[in-house]
């Protein structure tokens, strides 16, 4: 399940998905924000986790569960 707060195009979605996927496997990624081209991080909490802009405001992807 994938609960998107702002809105963001199916497209930007796999993007900060991708990006995700990356830092949780390699501790980091090439992958940038598809809006702004701004760095992407990701916070992890417990089975969820959050893939955001540097930029406040941005783009931001808050996913629960597997
Ligand atoms: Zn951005």
């Amino acid at each position: 399940m994938v609960a998107e707060k702002r809105i963001l195009s199916r497209k930007d979605g796999v993007i900060l998905l991708k990006a995700a996927e990356e830092i949780d496997r390699y501790g980091h990624t090439e992958i940038t924000c598809p809006l702004c081209g701004g760095e992407l991080q990701l916070d992890m909490l417990g089975t969820s986790y959050t893939i955001r802009c540097e930029r406040e405001g941005c783009a931001e992807l808050t996913s629960r569960g597997i």
